[in-house]
């Protein structure tokens, strides 16, 4: 038999790197709090709507993919997907009449852009032609890698690359020397919200996230974000791991330096190795006991670290179908993005908000009642730390009448609040009790520069041997591809450790 391999957490990291050591002889063991599998990437179900409860925009689909496909299985058993074409719809609240479909398809896309602003057009291919230099260095040389010594990264070749990738700027001020309609900036710089940080902080490299869309698409999985998570605990159970629920492990036991196993329910549980999905600010707090394990990550240095923004989410069960909304991913703009970017990561009760909707059941109507649609909606939000207001009840009734006042301007929405059925919130406080996300911050770690690359925590302990991490808060960063590498990374990191085995990152 294998060695065994303790897993603390069933989020997409945790189950992602699982299934690669499960494939690869190890014996694994998963332990999760909650009584799913998925972490952020579960599902909420109430009279008979079913909601993804956090992610919902598939992009980089060949790395969902991979998972299946390293274990021999046909990806399309698991997790059929089919491209979206538009991808979104966005709506600008002065403009609520006239919204803009944003098509990954080049004609159509380019349509759009010129009819948002003709003049920018130029600098919209400009803007794809740099980043997309950017996004290849990072690919093959940075966010695939792990960085175990500082040699890995300050090293003369490792530099060069680096120094291309022109970190320094800001996304807002990058994206500024391209596009001058700010409603078009605006639609391409906010993406670095999907990594919870402001585009005005954001390192300029994170706006290749709209690239990766505008040039590989995005895609939805039958059922939801949620099949992702289901078939990787599948196939992970085909492999022979065994997964336990509703186990909150309580702590790593550390000896001379080594993790041994974890305490959960009050019992030891031995095991060769450890990999934690925790999310890794709170599991250096609170699940690392051993002061040298902690190594530079003490107590005071985990509240000093910068963290992501948080979301507050309402799901809603619907009375109808909304023939009117044909999309499946729309975003709501304030006019005044800029105030909301700023009070969002100020801590400023949010008055102007932009917010993002996403009707599931447009493609499958399984994930409804018949004849009824439901509406995820997600607004970012100030994390636990950052917030200077309470998270209440009225703070809820306040954001969620601000929302559906937001959307009645929209055609089709007028009535919205009137078709209720069932609903269900969630806010920065559920995100922390629920999957132990430090500071209720979505996202994790924020992606600035001192917090990125070789300086965010990587995969393997620098002060622990056998215990290694993964998931948004450790490199590569967020999002469900770039976790889905940080479980590639993991596992290798732990079968180089184990086995001796290099592993190529010179990219070549
Ligand atoms: C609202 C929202 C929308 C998002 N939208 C997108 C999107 O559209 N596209 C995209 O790609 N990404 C999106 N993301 C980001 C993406 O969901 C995350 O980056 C990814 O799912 C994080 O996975 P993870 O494995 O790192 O962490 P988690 O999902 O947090 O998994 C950690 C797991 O560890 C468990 N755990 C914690 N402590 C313990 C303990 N003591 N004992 C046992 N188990 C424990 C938790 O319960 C959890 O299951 C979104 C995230 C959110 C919250």
């Amino acid at each position: 038999m294998g060695k065994k391999v303790i897993v603390i957490g069933a989020g997409v990291a945790g189950l992602a790197a699982a299934i690669r050591l499960q494939h690869d002889g190890y014996q694994v063991e998963i332990y999760e709090k909650e009584s799913l599998p998925g972490g952020k990437m579960n599902r909420i179900e109430t009279g008979g709507y079913k909601f993804d409860l956090g992610p919902t925009i598939v992009m980089m689909p060949e790395l969902y993919r991979e998972i299946f496909e390293l274990c021999g299985r046909n990806p399309d058993d698991y997790i059929p997907m089919e491209r979206l074409d538009p991808m979104y719809r966005v709506y600008y609240s002065d403009i609520p009449e006239e919204p803009f479909d944003i098509s990954s398809d080049l004609v159509e896309l380019a349509k759009t852009i010129e009819r948002i602003s003709e003049e920018d057009m130029e600098g919209f291919f400009l803007y794809l032609n740099e980043i997309y230099k950017r996004f290849m260095v990072a690919k093959n040389s940075i966010i695939q890698r792990p960085f175990r010594k500082s040699r890995d990264f300050y090293n003369v070749a490792m530099l060069k690359k680096a120094l291309k990738l022109k970190t320094l700027d800001t996304a807002d001020h990058f994206m500024s020397k391209y596009i001058k309609n700010e409603r078009l900036k605006q639609m391409i710089s906010f993406q670095t919200l999907y990594i919870g940080i402001s585009p005005f902080k954001s390192p300029s490299f994170y706006t290749m996230i709209p690239m990766l869309q505008f040039l590989y698409g995005v895609w939805f999985i039958k059922g939801g974000m949620y099949t992702m998570a289901q078939s990787m605990e599948k196939l992970f159970k085909e492999l022979g791991g065994t997964i336990l629920y509703n186990k909150s492990v309580q702590e790593i036991c550390i000896q001379n330096r080594k993790a041994t196993g974890i305490i959960v329910d009050g019992q030891n549980v031995s095991a060769d190795f450890v990999v934690c999905n925790a999310d890794f600010p709170y599991a250096m707090k609170n699940l690392v006991k051993d002061h040298t394990a902690k190594g530079k990550y003490t107590d005071k240095k985990i509240d000093k670290m910068k963290y992501s923004c948080s979301c507050f989410l309402l799901y809603l069960g619907m009375n109808r179908k909304y023939e009117e909304i044909e999309h499946v991913h729309h975003f709501i703009f304030n006019e005044d993005l800029r105030k909301n970017l700023h009070d969002i990561f100020a801590g400023n009760k949010l008055t102007n908000a932009s917010f993002y909707v996403y009707i599931a059941s447009k493609m499958d109507a399984s994930l409804t009642p018949d004849g009824k649609d439901g509406l995820y909606i997600l607004m970012p939000v100030s994390n636990l730390a950052t917030a200077k207001y309470p998270w209440n009840e009225e703070t809820i009734r306040e954001y969620r009448s601000y929302i559906l006042n937001t959307l009645k301007k929209i055609r089709g929405f007028e009535h919205i609040d009137q078709e209720i059925v069932t609903e269900t919130c969630i806010t920065p406080l559920d995100f922390e009790s629920k999957f132990n996300a430090y500071n209720g911050a979505t996202f994790g770690l924020m992606p600035v520069l001192a917090q990125s690359n070789h300086m965010r925590p990587q995969s393997k302990a620098k002060d622990c041997e056998q215990l290694y991490f993964t998931g948004s808060s450790t490199h590569p960063g967020a999002g469900v591809p770039i976790v889905l590498l940080s479980a590639r990374i993991t596992a290798q990191e732990l079968i180089h450790d184990d086995q001796g085995i290099v592993y190529d990152y010179s990219g070549k």
